[in-house]
């Protein structure tokens, strides 16, 4: 009976450490297996720069994407759209694409798009907002490398000429989980070369040669229509 009542004492005792600790693990196994939980609502989605302390998501290798996809994920790609929507045009230039690791969630999840109005001006196809989901992409036999002008949202006033491929094969999932296996050229090709690279750690200050150098918008600006004269 007395040995019944010790124990019951130190139970009782414990029983506060004990759901504490149980708490702690389940919050660390919550992390690991979820990554987030996202209220569409309360967390309108913040971009991650190079000079944030929070950076490091950029150069992570993203985590690969579950089929199918969970609540979480579905969120996050809807406050994606919703964030390339509000800010399209927003100062007189185009959000074409926008890569999970951008807004924080290290994620193999991009969207792109070529807006009309962007379309119109290099007279090519126009593409819908689209998202892609663990995708790749590799360049075909035809394919050269060239030096493409580029500024992206995580790089701040700064743009610069990266070596892309003229012409890829590229790979990716949509958000139902369909095998998407394409060929893509000009404008595009270089949209989605930038967004997969983001889903690697890859931005495209890193595929500037070394005799090229990151410009501020002003001396880019200046550069190109130099070289356009
Ligand atoms: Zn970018």
């Amino acid at each position: 009976m007395l040995k019944k009542q010790l124990l019951f004492m130190v139970m009782n005792f414990l029983k506060p450490l004990i759901l504490f600790y149980l708490n702690i693990c389940f919050n660390t196994y919550a992390n690991s297996q979820v990554g987030f939980s996202m209220d569409t609502k309360t967390q309108p989605l913040k971009i991650v720069t190079d000079n944030l302390a929070e950076h490091t998501v950029l150069r992570k290798v993203a985590e690969d994407v579950k089929f199918p996809l969970d609540n979480n994920i579905k969120n996050l790609i809807k406050n994606m759209r919703q964030y390339v929507l509000d800010d399209e045009n927003k100062d007189g230039s185009f959000t074409v694409g926008l890569a999970a690791p951008q807004v924080g969630y290290s994620y193999k999840i991009f969207l792109y798009q070529i807006p009309k109005a962007l379309a119109m001006k290099y007279n090519i196809e126009p593409v819908e907002l689209s998202s892609l989901i663990n995708a790749s992409y590799s360049p075909t036999k035809n394919s050269k490398e060239q030096l493409l002008w580029e500024g992206c949202l995580s790089v701040l006033d700064r743009m610069g000429e990266a070596k892309r491929y003229s012409e890829i094969e590229y790979t990716g999932y949509t958000e139902d989980g369909q095998k998407i296996q394409k060929i893509a050229s000009g404008l595009l090709a270089q949209i989605i070369q930038h967004e997969i690279d983001h889903t690697y750690g890859i931005l495209f200050k890193d595929k500037i040669p070394e005799d090229k150098k990151l410009h501020s918008i002003e001396e880019a600006i200046a550069s190109r229509a130099e070289n356009t004269k």
